[in-house]
Formats: C-alpha cells, structure tokens, sequence
C-alpha cells in the first residue's frame, strides 16, 4: 500500500475540510483517507499508484480555490516565509479551470513551483488591491457630488467589485448545495442596497473582507506558533565521505552512513556514536532540560541537540523512522481523529445556518405585526440575523485548541495521539497503573543469588543470563548488567518467553525455566522481594533475589491523583506479597497481584464495562504501563499511556499518550493540559454565544446597525482565535 500526502494550499475552513475528506471516503476506492485542518495535510492510503488527478478534481469540486500540492514542496509557501502570502485566505479570483491545481505535477516542476509561488502572493495582494480600488470607487460614488446617473453606476461598479469574491463563493457553494457565510453576507449586502440603505451594505461587506484578512493572520500566527513550538526537525545532515564531509538533508542519509554533529547542531538521524564526546540537550524531546553526557558506543537519537563538543554518529536509522519525524508524525496527524466537540460542534454549525434563515425570515415576516414596524424595517432587522449567523469563530476556534493543546503537551514531552484523548484526558475517573517500570524504576538490583542441587551461584546466574538474553524485560535487562559477561546465542535453543510468567529454553540437554515461583519455582512461599526462581529439568535449582526502588515521584503523584478524585490501582504480575508491600507504600487504591497478562486485559475490561453503564461513557478509566508486556491493556484502555517512550517505539506505538520521560507527575501535567484546553473552548462557545445572541435580541428591536453586527461577528471570530492562543503559553 502507498501513502499519499497532498498539501492543500488556501484550505481556510474546516468545514470544507470535513467535506473534502467525506467526499473521498465515499468514494470508497482509498484504505484511508485523512484531512487535517491544523496542517493542511491530506493522507491517502491505497494500493493505486497515482491519484493526484482524481483528488485534484475532487478538491477542486467542492473548493475551487484550494491548490494541492505534492507535502514535501509545501514549504515553499510555509510558515518559513515571512509574508505569509498563502496564507489560508479565503477565496480567490482565478477562473477555474483545473489546470493549475496540478501545475505541481507536471514535468518542469521547479519552474511551476515557483510560478504558484508567485501566484499566492498576488492572489492575496490582489484580494487587497480590490478591496481598496471598491472603497475608492464608493467613496467617489458618495462623496463626490457627481450627477445622479453617474454616482449610481459607481456604486454598483464599487458593489461587484466588493461582493465578487463572496458572491462567487456563495454561488459555488449553493450549487453544492451548502449554505454558508458566503451566502448570508452577500444576501445581507444586495439586500441593504434594495432598501437603500447602501452605506450599511458597503459596510457590511467592507469589514466582511477585512475581517476575513485578519482572520487569515490570526489562524496563520497560531500555525506557526505551533510550527515553532515543534521545530525539532533538523535542516541537514554532515555527510562524511571520505576524507571530507557536506551537507544533505536528513532524508538522503541511509543506515551506516557516518555523520558529524558539532557544537550547537541538532542530531538529525537516530545512531551511535563512533568517536568523540558531547553534552546533548534532549529538551525537545523529552521536555526536560537535562544535559546527557555520550560517548562511544552510546545510542544518541535525533532531535537532540549537541550542546558542547564534537561527535561522529553512524547512523542506525533512515530518517522516516528516527525518533524525531515518528515524533513529529504523531504530533502532526494527533488531531485527524476528530474529539467528539469537535464533531458535535461541525454538526451544530451545519444545521445552524438554516436555522438562522429560517429566523431571518420569521423576523421578517412576523416583525411588522408584532411591534408594528414597516415590512422595510423587519427586512433590514431580518437581514442583521443573516449576518451574526456566522459560525466562523466556533468552526475555526475548537480545531485550533485542540492542535493547541497537542502542540504544548508535546513540548513538554507528552506526545498525544488525538484530540479525542486531550479531550477525554479531563474525565478520568481511575487509573490502573503497572507495577515495574511505571510505579518503580523497573532497574533490578541483584540482592542475592541462592543455588541448589550441586549447582553454584556464578552458574545460576550464568543459566539465568542466558534465558534472558533474549528478553527485554526489565527483570532481563538487570539480569545482563548483574552477569556482564559475552553470551554466545548458538548455545540457546527452543526458546520461549510466556508474558507475565517467565522463560524457558533448552541448552546442553537441560531444559532451564526460569520465572515466578508458580512456573518456576516448587511451593508457594511469602516472598518479599521479587524473585526469580530457576528450575533446571523441572527440579529447583536456585533462585536470584532483586529489589527494585520505587520512583521518587510516585508517591506524591498518586496522591495528589486521588486528591483531584481519582481512583488509582495497581496491577502486577508479581507475586501477592510484595505487590501489596508496594502497594501500601506508594498509596494506591487497591492492588491485584499475580495477574497474568490476560488477567489484567479482562479485569480492566469489566472496569471499563463498569464505567460505561454507569455514566454513559462520560467518565474515562486510563491505563499506564511501559509498553514492554502491556500492550494489549494499553489498546484497550479508554486511554493507555506508556512511559519512557523515547527512544522505544514499541511504547509509542502502543498507546494513545506517549510520556517521553520516566516521569508519573506528567500525567498530572497532560490532565491538566487537557482541563485548560477545556476551560478556552467552553470560554469562546460561551462568549460567541453571548455575543451573538446579544447582537440578535438587540437587532429584533431595531437598536443595532448591521456594520456592527459584522463587526461583532468578526471580532468574535478574531478575538476567540486569540484567545485559543493563551493555550500556547500556558505555564505549568
Ligand atoms: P508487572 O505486572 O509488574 O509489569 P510482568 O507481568 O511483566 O510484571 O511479570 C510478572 C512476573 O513474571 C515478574 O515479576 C517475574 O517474576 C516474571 N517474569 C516475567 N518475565 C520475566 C522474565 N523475562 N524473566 C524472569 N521473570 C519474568
Ligand atoms: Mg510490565
């Protein structure tokens, strides 16, 4: 299957954007089919080979002025470039035909790319030049003192010239059959003019345009906050080559390249360095400012950036599966899974256009009897209820936050995977947490080693190293460090590891178990220490005595949980009685031991069931778990989240928010994160709302001029967009 990623240049509402991806998905040829609003991303999965013509005439159907280009050439028109020139402005004036919709695809491709990049920036200039040679014309038409005759027709030269643009797009849209702002604005206009009340219908119009200017910047300066708030991808890589090195872009470096990374540079490609010493800031990975010293043979991974010194890094991974572009994937495509305001607020504002017509027309018809005011009056007032309809600030505004919300919990090194989850992140009501590796550090210390049988402890351990071998368990991972020794695989063989149990495998003609005390060991003991148990052809040959250390933050943590009313628990596969001596220190709820993976996945099930019936989904229960054996649960978590998931993807992929660190008060900080998120999209609802329904109550009895209703619709739109932005800047 191949993936296609278009840009669509001028996409300005989302609207459009749902219908786009609608129209697609009900094409039902394409696996999948995605349209990010935040990024201007359109994703198509299918086995066919080149569908640019077929989504360029799709597109272009539903909106006209939208150009799609091929991602990767989407910067040339950027947030890179300083005039913004295709910002997402609304509308253009092209006669459309499709042809320059694949101008982008067709053989001398650098010279059309910067033919539309020209193009985007007289478009917008163009859209200014109109506007204002429309005021100049009115004004002349007005103030001018020229004969009547004369007067007239520079008025209505100056009205097409203002409406062309809006009128057009209404008519597009109508054919469609959708209607929208376009219409209500340029039925507002025409009308005003027919009751002579011009001025109010230039007005009208006038600030309409300017509002949609604005309206652009302010959507294109929170885009490139966000831009900036991600701007971990690296420009370029030192490729060394020889005896001398250049620079490449990130892309064109293959596995066991070797690359320089000098002071002050960021790390373009996952690797291991082959010579030198640096200090690495791994802040924008992890959100933490820790400098970490690397040497030879440690793993580095891109993104970071090299603080101090000088290092020559092979490379272990193409770009497209280094840590920084899967970061920057999952960030990026977070908000395509729609959180259900969202869609709850798409829906209200398809049915609330009509609505706002049918009122219109009410206020029309029924005014005139009610407060005993002209048929000419209540069409004006009917006409103010056309222009405060707009939806704008709530269908742009919520996208927007959510993006927001992704945008700053992945600089604090919280990766989350849609605005679904943001949203639903507020309601956890119980967390079920993991015991090693998420409550304790999962970093074994070998307390003591135990041998029977004949056998000595060096070999125990040397039979337990070998089984572990093949694990990543952290049991394993602290195992290998204990023994140190070089391991020859080829002495393993029928290997097998049973999650949540332990391991098993045959060498020299003995059959090793090794593992917890019921698959391992021979009677159940009170063990207060985690234990491994050997058993060498079904007899108990020893045993290995860890102690892991809980994390300094767990306690605190999950108080302060259950302070804001959460439920917490802990699941393990360990046995009963350290699980419970764990438990009780570190203050969870309730704890189950001895749990086998399908045990967790079916108590967390009936958990789950439990929630539902009972608040009707409202009311979320989250998992927590490193991602090592845990993935199952992870999935079917309202919301899984794993730990430590820098650098492991298996972690990353498993759940729905990826902590980067090791660190428990991050879920504290993404519920937060969340809750605010929250708070700005109740706050813009409520003030469009009020706005809008002050604006109507006040136009039904005659007291607001239309141009203030436009403004106040603007201003609605502008203000709500700047308010989203507070998310941006959100301390802790
Ligand atoms: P937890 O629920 O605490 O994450 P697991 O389900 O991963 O624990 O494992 C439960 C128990 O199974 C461990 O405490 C250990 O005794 C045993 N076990 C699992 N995997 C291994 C392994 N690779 N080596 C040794 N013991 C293991
Ligand atoms: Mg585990």
């Amino acid at each position: 299957m191949k993936k296609h990623e278009f840009y669509l240049e001028n996409l300005d509402c989302p609207n459009c954007a749902n219908k786009i991806q609608n129209k697609l998905i009900e094409l039902n040829k394409y696996n999948s089919v995605i349209v990010n609003f935040n990024t201007l991303k359109l994703i198509i999965e299918t086995d066919e080979l080149d569908i640019t013509e077929e989504v360029v005439e799709i597109v272009g159907e539903i909106k006209p002025e939208v150009v799609v280009r091929d991602y990767k050439d989407k910067n040339h028109c950027n947030h890179n470039d300083e005039n913004d020139h295709c910002s997402c402005h609304d509308e253009d004036d092209d006669e459309n035909d499709h042809n320059h919709h694949i101008e982008e695809h067709t053989k001398d491709e650098s010279k059309n790319k910067k033919n539309s990049y020209k193009k985007s920036i007289s478009k917008t200039k163009l859209d200014l030049y109109r506007l204002l040679i429309g005021i100049a014309i009115m004004v002349v038409g007005i103030y001018a003192g020229l004969p009547k005759k004369i007067s007239s027709l520079c008025l209505i030269i100056a009205y097409i010239i203002l409406l062309f643009r809006t009128g057009k797009n209404a008519i597009k849209l109508l054919k469609s059959g959708t209607i929208d702002e376009n219409l209500l604005v340029t039925l507002s206009c025409i009308g005003a003019a027919f009751i002579g009340k011009q001025l109010e219908g230039f007005m009208v119009i006038i600030l309409y345009e300017i509002g949609k200017i604005l309206e652009a910047k302010a959507v294109n300066n929170s885009r490139k906050s966000i831009a900036n708030l991600m701007d971990i991808k690296p420009e370029y890589a030192n490729l060394k080559q020889a005896s001398h090195e250049h620079r490449v872009s990130p892309e064109e470096v293959n596995i066991g390249d070797i690359i320089v990374i000098k002071q002050g540079e960021k790390i373009p490609l996952d690797g291991k360095v082959i010579s030198g010493n640096a200090m690495l800031n791994v802040s924008s990975l992890t959100g933490e400012s820790k400098l970490k010293e690397v040497g030879r043979d440690d793993e580095v991974l891109s993104g970071s950036i090299n603080e101090n010194g000088l290092i020559d890094v092979k490379v272990t991974k193409k770009y497209e599966d280094s840590t920084v572009s899967k970061i920057l994937e999952l960030v990026e495509n977070a908000t395509d899974k729609k959180a259900k305001t969202e869609t709850f607020v798409n829906k209200a504002s398809r049915i609330y256009t009509p609505i706002v017509l049918i009122l219109a027309l009410t206020t029309f018809l029924l005014l005139p009897f009610i407060l005993k005011i002209s048929f000419e009056e209540s069409f004006y007032r009917g006409l103010i209820f056309l222009v405060v309809s707009c939806p704008c600030a709530i269908v742009i505004s919520v996208p927007l936050s959510y993006f927001s919300g992704i945008g700053i919990a992945s600089k604090h090194g919280i990766l989350i995977k849609g605005s679904s989850y943001l949203d639903s992140l507020k309601d956890i009501k119980e967390i079920v947490f993991d015991k090693t590796g998420t409550l304790t550090k999962g970093e074994f210390e070998v307390q003591k080693i135990e041998a029977y049988e004949g056998y000595s402890e060096d070999e125990i351990l040397e039979y337990t190293a070998l089984g572990e071998v093949n694990s990543n368990h952290p049991i394993a991972v602290s195992i290998l460090k204990k023994y140190n020794n070089y391991i020859d695989k080829d002495r393993i063989s029928d290997f097998d590891e049973v999650p949540g149990k332990g391991i098993c495998y045959k060498t020299d003609g003995k059959t090793v178990k090794i593992g917890t005390v019921d698959y391992a060991g021979d009677e159940k003991t009170n063990d207060q220490e985690t234990v491994v148990y050997v058993k060498i052809d079904e007899k108990l040959a020893g045993k290995i005595i860890l102690s892991d250390t809980i994390k300094e933050e767990t306690i605190d943590t999950i108080k302060s949980l259950k302070k804001s009313g959460i439920i917490t628990k802990m699941f393990t596969g360990d046995n009963g009685d350290i699980a419970l001596k764990i438990g009780k220190e570190v203050g969870v709820d309730e704890v189950k031991a001895e749990m086998l993976p399908t045990d967790k996945y079916n108590e967390l099930e009936r958990i789950i069931k439990n929630y539902k019936e009972k608040s009707d989904g409202k009311e979320k229960v989250a998992f927590v778990g490193d991602g090592i054996n845990d993935s199952p649960v992870l999935a079917l978590a309202d919301i899984g989240i794993s730990m430590g998931g820098v650098g492991s993807s298996s972690a990353i992929e498993a759940s729905d928010v990826v902590i980067m660190t090791d660190d428990l008060r991050k879920i504290k900080e993404a519920i937060k994160i969340s809750k605010y998120t929250n708070k700005i999209i109740k706050e813009n609802l409520l003030f469009a709302l009020i706005v809008k329904s002050t604006v109507l109550i006040l136009s039904v009895f005659g007291l607001v001029q239309m141009w203030l209703a436009v403004f106040a619709d603007v201003g609605v739109t502008v203000l709500a967009i700047c308010n989203t932005l507070r998310i941006l800047h959100h301390r802790r």
